[in-house]
């Protein structure tokens, strides 16, 4: 964040810090206290009554969901529990488990009172989670609580999701650098980013190998099976939160699907990768080489 001295600049980034750890202790499902524990805890059985801000969050979760004919879906979580990405999975799960598990998988069984702002997942084992769009939306409030307290101008780098406002010191444009999907020590592209949010979804980071070939772990939540063939998927929106949840979502449309979409979508653009290092842009894009 840009300030006048180290002490405003610290008060600052605790404002940051604090709103970031308030939003996960909302939507963690890894934090059995969480809201969003106690609605998995009780899929099959009854509706949750949560705040509006975590009802809110769902039911745009499941607006992305009807925009990419389901690619993106929070209930994908069930699957957590056959897919592994932390380097404990040894095979391919079978074809058994992955049916079992798309059986509790679907947007449509997540249903929503909008007067009582309860959340009720209709079949049992069904989960929700928000591992891809829940950083974008952190990096959505901490932006929008930044501003509003005088905070002219910031970027913040939520593990790959970048917002930014305002400029940099020297009255330039903030840049983002875009990591080069076969290289990751080398930077791919370095594009100015003007008050938006750029957020690329990768999986050069968490992945398995089995038999030569790569896994991700962004699944396809119709199938069951992790998406292959494309390695990085950039997006550009003016919400990290949108952008959060399309790069995933592009990974399971696929290249051609993907950028077709994103095409009709105003304000949005992509850049996506595939693993042989083919370069595909949305149709508006131009980037600067480094
Ligand atoms: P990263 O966390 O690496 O930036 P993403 O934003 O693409 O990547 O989110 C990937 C995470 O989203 C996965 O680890 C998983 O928790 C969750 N997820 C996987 N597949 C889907 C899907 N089809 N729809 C919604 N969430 C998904
Ligand atoms: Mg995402």
């Amino acid at each position: 964040m840009v300030a006048e001295d180290s002490l405003q600049a610290t008060s600052y980034h605790t404002i940051a810090i604090n709103e970031i750890s308030r939003i996960e202790k909302l939507i963690s499902s890894w934090d059995a206290n969480s809201q969003t524990s106690e609605i998995n805890r009780n899929a099959g059985k009854q509706a949750v009554p949560v705040d509006r801000e975590l009802y809110n969050l769902i039911k745009r979760a499941i607006g992305i969901s009807k925009l990419t004919d389901g690619a993106f879906d929070i209930s994908y979580a069930s699957m957590d529990a056959i897919w592994k990405f932390d380097g404990t999975m040894t095979k391919m799960p079978s074809d058994n488990s992955i049916k079992k598990s798309v059986a509790s998988v679907g947007y449509e069984n997540i249903v929503l009172d909008d007067a009582n702002s309860t959340v009720f997942l209709k079949l049992p084992g069904m989960r929700i989670g928000f591992g891809a769009i829940g950083k974008g939306y952190a990096a959505d409030t901490t932006k929008a609580l930044l501003i509003e307290n005088g905070v002219q101008s910031g970027i913040i780098n939520a593990a790959g999701d970048m917002n930014t406002w305002g400029k940099q010191p020297n009255g330039k444009e903030w840049n983002i650098a875009i990591t080069n999907p076969l290289n990751k020590n080398k930077v791919f592209a370095i594009l100015p980013i003007k008050d938006g949010a750029v957020v690329t979804s990768g999986n050069y980071e968490k992945y398995v190998t089995f038999k030569g070939k790569r896994y991700s772990h962004i699944i396809d939540p119709r199938t069951g099976l992790p998406s292959s063939g494309i390695i990085s998927v950039t997006v550009f929106a003016p919400k990290a939160e949108l952008a959060d949840a399309l790069a995933t979502s592009v990974f399971v449309m696929g290249i051609e699907v993907g950028l077709n979409r994103i095409n009709q979508l105003p304000r949005i653009e992509c850049v996506i990768i595939d693993d042989e290092g083919h370069i595909f842009t949305s149709d508006t894009i131009k980037i600067n080489k480094p």
